[in-house]
């Protein structure tokens, strides 16, 4: 890995300014202020201080410009993930907001209404189809920020809403008060079945975060209490435990066969309501997934803000992965670390972000790309699989995983890494 200063704009990043080069239509950005600091969580996030997060904004609204200035757009989602983002204050998102209608809110269907009112939200991408529907209706950039249930009131999601906020995401993690406390979240059972109610009711998508496999859960009952509230969108991830962490520290292990029985139980639980697996954790109604994260496990390049954030921008043959540094020397305007990847890599990456979804994997599009054919880069790999009910490999050459596959992924990706041939 080098390092590169991705938010000055180069070569690269002239030619897509110049639409030479598609301009990723998918943002990240990381917001890693939260209101208290949970003992199993791995990501980049840090209690506020006022200074802090003043710095922090300036800092952004830096890099708005630079990246803007780099790949103008437009977008088709934006995701303000942390961390918690919605921790900000009213003024603080407002600022944000400003600063991304600076930097993307131009063209055709962008910008501000002249009175400056609600019509002022980001609609970014004016071209975008309605889910494939054909009516050539425009649709709303999608942009989704997560939410603590302790963080929001009705004026609040009010006051999101105005900003162009169309989805919520919201870190229930349960429903039950014993697991709540062992995963030392602060809100209780009631508040936060309060604000899954109130954000259904706001109109806005939302989604719900859920734990599972964590010692005492009744994992069908919060995942029915949650859904008897009408929640279309569904995130049911297992409780790991990174060594860095307090769990970690505390030697807390999660017991695998528990971890295997809760992913099945989630598949069972969720399909009564009429919501369908489309990744690994993920479930909707259909027509109510997540086209963000969507743009991820399709292999979508896409654009990243603040401290500790990845993109996947436009850059070499096949793209590269950049990583901002952690917040301390994110402010001091530090460059981020770059990998630029190879056909190798697209492969691996494919496989592993694109066999999480039941959509699969195009293996005849990935050898156009790559120049290789995974039925020769690992044939027994793909025979034993296939053989085992682990992948189904189909007449149109698109790879998915069945649902014992999804539930052992990782394995069958490092015996795919153990047993492929490398390309060249
Ligand atoms: S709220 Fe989310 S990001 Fe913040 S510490 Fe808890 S799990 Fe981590």
């Amino acid at each position: 890995m080098s390092s590169f200063p991705v938010n000055v704009p180069g070569a690269a990043s002239r030619a897509a300014a110049a639409g030479a080069v598609p301009s990723p239509r998918a943002l990240y950005v990381h917001v890693p202020f939260c209101p208290s600091i949970c003992p199993y969580c791995d990501f980049h996030k840090m209690l506020r201080s006022e200074p802090l997060v003043a710095r922090y904004l300036e800092r952004l609204d830096v890099e708005v410009d630079q990246v803007a200035a780099a790949y103008p757009g437009p977008l088709d989602t934006i995701y303000f993930g942390g961390g918690t983002p919605s921790h900000l204050k009213d003024e603080e998102l407002a600022r944000v907001f400003a600063a991304l209608r600076r930097g993307w809110g131009g063209g055709a269907a962008g910008g501000e209404s002249p009175d400056g009112g609600p019509e002022s939200a980001l609609r970014m991408s004016g071209e975008l189809r309605d889910g494939g529907s054909g009516r050539g209706e425009l649709a709303r950039t999608e942009l989704t920020l997560e939410a603590d249930p302790l963080t929001f009131d009705e004026r609040r999601l009010a006051f999101f809403a105005e900003l162009g906020v169309t989805r919520l995401s919201i870190g229930l993690q349960s429903t039950q008060d014993p697991v709540l406390s062992y995963l030392g979240r602060v809100h209780d059972r009631e508040a936060g079945l309060e604000a899954v109610r109130m954000a259904l009711a706001s109109g806005m998508q939302a989604n719900v975060d859920i734990i599972m496999a964590v010692p005492g859960q009744r994992l069908a009952d919060d995942l029915r209490t949650v859904l008897d509230l009408g929640a279309s969108h569904l995130s049911v991830y297992s409780l790991t435990i990174e060594p860095n962490t307090p769990f970690g520290r505390r030697g807390i292990v999660v017991d695998p066969e528990a971890d295997a029985d809760a992913f099945e139980l989630a598949g069972q639980v969720v399909q009564e309501y009429g919501l369908r697996r489309y990744e690994v954790s993920n479930f909707a109604l259909p027509g109510h997934e997540s086209r963000h994260n969507l743009a991820y496990w399709r292999g979508r390049h896409y654009l990243a803000l603040g401290p500790g954030a990845s993109a996947y921008l436009p850059e070499g043959p096949f793209g590269t992965r950049v990583k901002n540094p952690p917040i301390k020397t994110w402010l001091l305007g530090a460059e981020p670390e770059r990998d630029v990847l190879d056909a190798d890599d697209v492969v691996l990456e494919r496989l592993m972000t694109g066999l999480r979804t039941t959509e699969g994997v195009d293996l005849g599009r990935l050898a156009e790309r790559t120049g290789a054919h995974v039925a020769d880069l690992a044939p027994a790999w793909l025979r034993d699989a296939t053989r085992h009910g682990l992948l189904l490999h189909g007449a149109d050459d698109v790879l998915r995983a069945t649902e014992v596959g999804l539930e052992r992924l990782d394995a069958l990706l490092r015996s795919f890494v153990g047993s492929r041939a490398l390309i060249g």
